[in-house]
């Protein structure tokens, strides 16, 4: 059976043991698009069989070929931007300009994790007795298992892929069965370059069933996830039952505090941009807005004027500024948290709907006057909402700030150096903007703090959480 998006399991491009599909559909029609082929056990069996020979292939090939054969495929994946691109559109709904800037972006991981994997090295101490040495090894950790959220479909794939392939491991992938095609193109680039066809395997499933499956493989020797904190929590303790090391990327609800020295037009320029980058749906994105109450009303006024002004639309309209949310899954539970806040007497000051009749739009959304108890100001809205709350005590407003479970990003914008110093130390974030909103390059190391999760990707130390180290005694 031919299927639009297959799997690849030791180089082959097929569909499941079963031929059990599932639609793909276009986020700004609601039309199919195609189907996304899903693996059975036997499926991942094999995928599990030719990952072992893949690891033994691929991490015989010295570091600096690795580094050459990645710098290849980003170079590859470069030279198909524009179709990959257009891919992500079609299955995830951003704006092409924002897609075209995630396959780059994608490039650029697994550039980096090859120029790291050059970098390789152990190192030696000496013993206490002068006959003594002792010798430290690093050596790729094994057969990774990853899985892959649907917002940034290629480039959080592509950051496990160059630690992974970096450090010299194989690597089996179930990206999300909603975005399948970004996740594909990242694959085909890496085959084309000569990355050995048992080193890597691309496997779509009920995720349920292919991480139960997956985790506890004898093969499997590390699990790295993107995804929600209770999805997070369940594999990390599946993980924790066979005692597997676990790198987990999990949510965030940033608090965004404006102080009452910045401009607030340009502040709410600035922010209005980021908030409705990817319809909101980015675990960085400013998502609880602290307004110190000297700007809060020329801020709010501004934020909705933007909020009524954006260009929402399909992402392959040039020009569209705002995409559809990427299911009918968002569109509700965003709805859901924008209603329980107008139930409990928040005023929706500008969106508060969802748009049109087809595909899955929401209306960039703000909102004020909300009330500590609506259940937007705990859990991460992932999507086009902006609850503003005003501030006047520093102290109170930073307690609230830290008062959740989330650790992932925050932001800070005020020209004074004291304040930023201030608040920067005492924000309990893995990520800080100071007048800016962060976003992840490959050179930085992004880890969440709290329930946010644990690990970090990118940054020189792209290459850690897949390498294990052996340290032998010479005498
Ligand atoms: P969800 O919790 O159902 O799924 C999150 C991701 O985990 C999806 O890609 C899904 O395919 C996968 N998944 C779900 N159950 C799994 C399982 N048992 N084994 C393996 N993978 C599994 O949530 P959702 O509706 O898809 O996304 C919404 C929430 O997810 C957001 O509120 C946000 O917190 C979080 N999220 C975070 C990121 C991130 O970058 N950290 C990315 C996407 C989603």
């Amino acid at each position: 059976m031919s299927v639009t998006f297959p799997l690849l399991i030791d180089g082959r491009w097929r569909a499941g043991a079963r031929d059990r599909i599932l639609a793909v559909i276009n986020p700004a029609t609601g039309d199919r698009i195609g189907d996304v082929a899903l693996a059975e056990r036997a499926d991942l069996d094999e995928a599990l069989a030719a990952a072992e020979r893949g690891l033994a292939e691929w991490s015989a090939v010295s570091p600096w070929q690795r580094g050459a054969l990645l710098k290849k495929a980003a170079d590859l994946l470069r030279a198909d931007a524009e179709d990959a691109a257009r891919t992500m559109t079609l299955e995830q709904g951003k704006p092409l300009a924002e897609a075209r800037a995630e396959v780059l972006r994608s490039a650029d991981f697994l550039e980096w994790g090859g120029e790291e994997a050059r970098r390789i090295s152990g190192r030696m101490i000496q013993g206490r007795e002068a006959a003594q040495s002792i010798q430290v090894e690093t050596h790729p950790i094994g057969v990774v298992a990853a899985f892959t959220p649907w917002n940034f479909p290629m480039a959080l794939a592509a950051k496990k892929f160059a630690g992974a392939l970096g450090a010299g491991c194989s690597i089996i992938c179930k990206p999300s069965e909603e975005t399948p095609g970004s996740a594909i193109a990242l694959a085909r680039a890496l085959l084309g370059a000569g990355v050995p066809q048992a080193a890597i395997a691309i496997v779509f499933g009920e995720p349920a069933e292919v991480s139960s499956y997956l985790i506890p493989a004898r093969a499997v020797a590390k699990i790295t996830f993107t995804g929600s904190i209770p999805v997070g929590k369940l594999l990390a303790s599946a993980a924790g039952q066979v005692m597997k090391p676990v790198t987990m990327e999990l949510g965030g609800h940033a608090p965004t505090i404006v102080c009452g020295d910045v401009d607030p037009e340009k502040a709410a320029d600035f922010l209005a941009r980021a908030k409705f980058a990817n319809s909101g749906q980015i675990c960085l994105s400013p998502t609880r807005f602290f307004v110190e109450e000297s700007v809060r009303a020329r801020f709010t006024a501004r934020m909705v004027e933007h909020a009524r002004a954006w260009r929402v639309g399909d992402g392959l309209d040039p020009q569209t500024q705002m995409g559809p949310l990427a299911s009918e899954r968002r569109v509700e539970a965003v709805s859901k948290l924008v209603e329980d806040a107008r139930d409990r007497g928040a005023i929706v000051a500008a969106g508060g709907e969802r748009l049109g009749n087809r595909g899955f739009f929401y209306a960039p959304t703000i909102l004020t006057d909300v009330p500590d108890e609506a259940a937007i100001l705990r859990e991460e809205p992932f999507g086009p909402v902006a609850p503003i709350l005003p501030f006047s005590d520093e102290e109170a407003m930073l307690a609230a700030a830290n008062g959740l479970e989330f650790g992932l990003s925050a932001y800070v914008f005020t020209g004074d150096a004291a304040r930023q110093k201030r608040l920067k130390d005492a924000l309990q974030f893995g990520a800080i903007g100071i007048n800016d909103v962060v976003s992840h390059p490959p050179d930085v190391p992004l880890g969440g703090w709290k329930e946010s999760g644990y690990g970090t990707e990118g940054g020189i130390e792209i290459l850690e959480p897949y390498q294990k180290v052996k340290f032998v005694s010479l005498r």
